[in-house]
């Protein structure tokens, strides 16, 4: 795998590259990553990862400085499953001195995250996005679940610019016990880490209400909220959406979103499932349908999960 850290160094090793899939990260390698670039090896020619720790999509108070940053163990994982091309540039090769430009995508930015986190956080993401596709003009791009509002945003992004790329929404890879894998896990302590069950234990616990042919949000809402009550985590968001568009809804109805954010220690972790009732209704993580991802046998992804890509693949 070659790493390369300028635009027009990479643009000069992708020439001839035939397909190109792309997989843009901020680095600290999961299972969760891996399965995008496994995906972007089997579909594509060439596949690209990019690694840089996007500093407009981070508030002020948030952890840009502390975010985990480990390059050279990123490129062995990468390497190890057949990527070729790192593109790991700085901060002023992706913004240089003068930059002035954003992409604001309204509506789905407001909510959740963006409510969270600040406006600026999705006009961050949407404008690094849009750049990395500029810069790589990939065939595919791959994203996960886990980040379930990015991925709408970026779809709808690409839709109103009229960015040709293929959207590729993968399901979100959880440990074992159900805990969703994030980099931001590097932070939780071990009795942290047990807390932070209580996300996938709320994810779950909605489910289960579902299945029992309870549809109401009060309902499904008040089975998660007391998950995570028992946990003693207090979410930031507990939200029930339509999950083509996040607006909100009274009852799950075969396309609908359950987002939440927790803080747990120093961590800030998010989590979601795409809710459908009767016998569409997928698991997450603990489920007895589930597949191993690839070569890692210990993380687990559900295999009959209906995803984000089956819901809004191309319309968002
Ligand atoms: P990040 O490095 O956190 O910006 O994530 C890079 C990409 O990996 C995004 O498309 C994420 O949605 C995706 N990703 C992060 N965690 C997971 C996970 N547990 N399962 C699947 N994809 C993930």
């Amino acid at each position: 795998m070659k790493t390369t850290r300028s635009v027009a160094e990479l643009r000069a090793a992708l020439e001839g590259a035939g397909r190109v899939g792309l997989v843009p990260t901020m680095g600290a390698l999961h299972e969760g990553h891996l399965s995008l670039v496994r995906r972007a090896r089997e579909e594509c020619e060439t596949v690209v990862v990019s690694l840089f720790v996007n500093p407009t999509q981070f508030g002020p108070s948030e952890d840009l400085e502390a975010y985990p940053r480990d390059e050279t163990r990123d490129a062995a994982l990468l390497d190890a499953e057949g990527a070729d091309l790192l593109f790991a540039p700085a901060r002023e090769e992706l913004y240089p001195p003068g930059f002035a430009t954003s992409v604001r995508v309204s509506g789905l930015t407001r909510e959740l995250e963006g409510e969270a986190r600040g406006d600026e956080h999705f006009e961050g993401v949407a404008t690094v996005v849009l750049k990395l596709l500029n810069i790589a003009r990939p065939d595919a791009v791959y994203f996960g679940q886990k980040d379930a509002q990015q991925t709408l945003v970026i779809r709808r992004m690409a839709r109103d610019l009229d960015v040709p790329t293929r959207i590729e929404v993968l399901p979100t890879v959880r440990d074992p016990d159900g805990l969703a894998l994030s980099s931001r896990n590097a932070y939780l302590e071990p009795a942290e880490r047990d807390q932070a069950l209580g996300l996938s234990a709320a994810l779950r616990a909605a489910e289960d209400t579902v299945a029992r042919g309870e549809l109401s949000a009060s309902a499904v809402l008040e089975a998660a909220r007391s998950e995570l009550a028992s946990a003693g985590l207090e979410p930031e968001y507990l939200e029930l959406r339509s999950a083509e568009d996040l607006t909100p809804v009274e009852s799950v109805n075969g396309s609908t979103l359950l987002a939440l954010a927790a803080r747990v220690g120093r961590a800030r972790l998010i989590d979601n499932v795409v809710l459908a009732s009767g016998a569409q209704a997928g698991r997450v993580g603990r489920s007895a349908a589930r597949a191993s991802v690839g070569r890692a046998p210990d993380r687990l992804v559900s295999a009959e999960h209906r995803s984000l890509n089956d819901l809004t693949g191309g319309k968002a």
